[in-house]
């Protein structure tokens, strides 16, 4: 028997704790998981609700921002893990933010993510090919996809195409939350006719939760803002993992593994906000790359002298507003359309103005 905590404080049912056998558990993970890892974002109603899910219960991360946790793998330590929610609070320092989260954790994987609609997959110690970082060096990617939370959680408060993205997503989460609810029912019916009806009831909702997440994977505006969004979204999540780490290398570091070849070594120095990426003829449009002219910029013109909480917030505060103003600007005229070079030229001026 493997223990299994299900505990949603709201307006649906009280804590409470079950044994379950290892079928049921994977199958009612899997469901979940299925059912609201695509779907997930989190509405104001679910704000007050929490979720935990384990299938092992010794390792407990109370967070008041972390809606569930998942552990993939029963090799977790535990310790490590917990070191998540202090990267949490050191982030929150630098911007701060009350946004929710699901969070999957698993022991070493390279799925270390943030999915838009709410969850951050973390593997307590990254591994490249066969290299494995040290903790403190996983915490940068910590830092870096919690950054991606923020981020989007801040534009959308000021930028509408954003914030109905996310409403789109918040519709189809929420009508997959019931599932696992439903799922609970079925548990304690002794009544088959009640059990088929509760089934049935399931699977309507899961094919109108699919056909909802179809719908925003097939919206051709969503798609549009996604490609201008995201090289963005990826400077401004490794700038929060740089400061928060102080070291401007630090993203680059994690990159990076001995026995690294040549090209990935070059490929990982856009990652490097020390390098001095030129802005001329500037052609690389990969998202994690392509403002890496303008991260020349901030570290040699911006950089914090003595990585103070003040200066860290003001660099970071510059950065987001000339992002958002990029976004506004852009969005939806002929600006969406320029070329790497273009695009790092625009956002190094509009900060140059906004630190006159
Ligand atoms: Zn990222």
């Amino acid at each position: 028997m493997a223990f299994l905590s299900v505990s949603v404080i709201g307006n649906w049912f009280d804590s409470k704790y079950f044994f379950l056998n290892q079928e049921v558990i994977s199958n009612l993970l899997f469901l979940i998981i299925l059912i609201l890892l695509p779907f997930s974002s989190f509405s104001e109603e679910i704000s007050k609700s929490s979720i935990s899910l384990s299938s092992f219960d010794h390792c407990r991360l109370d967070h008041p921002q972390i809606l569930f946790v998942h552990f993939w793998d029963q090799r977790l330590n535990c310790d490590d893990a917990k070191e998540f929610t202090r990267v949490v609070n050191d982030v929150n320092d630098l911007v701060s933010s009350s946004s929710l989260f699901g969070l999957y954790i698993s022991h070493l994987n390279f799925n270390n993510s943030y999915d838009e609609s709410g969850f951050i997959s973390i593997s307590n110690r990254l591994i490249n090919k066969r290299y494995i970082y040290s903790l403190d060096k996983t915490k940068t990617v910590w830092a870096h996809e919690y950054g991606h939370l923020i981020f989007q959680e801040i534009i959308a408060n000021k930028f509408m195409p954003i914030s109905e993205q996310k409403l789109a997503y918040e519709k189809a989460f929420n009508i997959a939350l019931e599932i696992p609810i439903l799922e609970d029912k079925i548990k304690f019916s002794k009544d088959e006719n009640e059990v088929l009806k509760l089934q049935q009831e399931i699977k309507k909702i899961s094919d109108e939760s699919e056909k909802l997440y179809r719908k925003i994977e097939e919206n051709e505006s969503f798609k549009k803002l996604d490609l201008l969004f995201h090289p963005y979204a990826e400077l401004y999540a490794d700038l929060i993992a740089v400061l928060y780490k102080e070291n401007p290398r630090a993203e680059y570091e994690v990159s990076i593994y001995p026995g690294s070849s040549e090209e990935e070594i070059e490929i990982a120095s856009v990652r490097n906000f020390t390098v001095e990426h030129q802005l001329a003829g500037w052609k690389f449009s990969e998202k994690h790359g392509l403002l890496a002219p303008t991260k020349s910029f901030l570290y040699l013109k911006l950089w914090p002298l003595k990585y103070e909480i003040s200066e860290k917030r003001n660099l970071l505060q510059i950065v987001f507003h000339s992002i958002l103003s990029e976004l506004e600007n852009r969005w939806g005229t002929a600006l969406e359309f320029l070329t790497p070079e273009e695009i790092n030229f625009r956002l190094i001026t509009k900060i140059k103005h906004l630190i006159k």
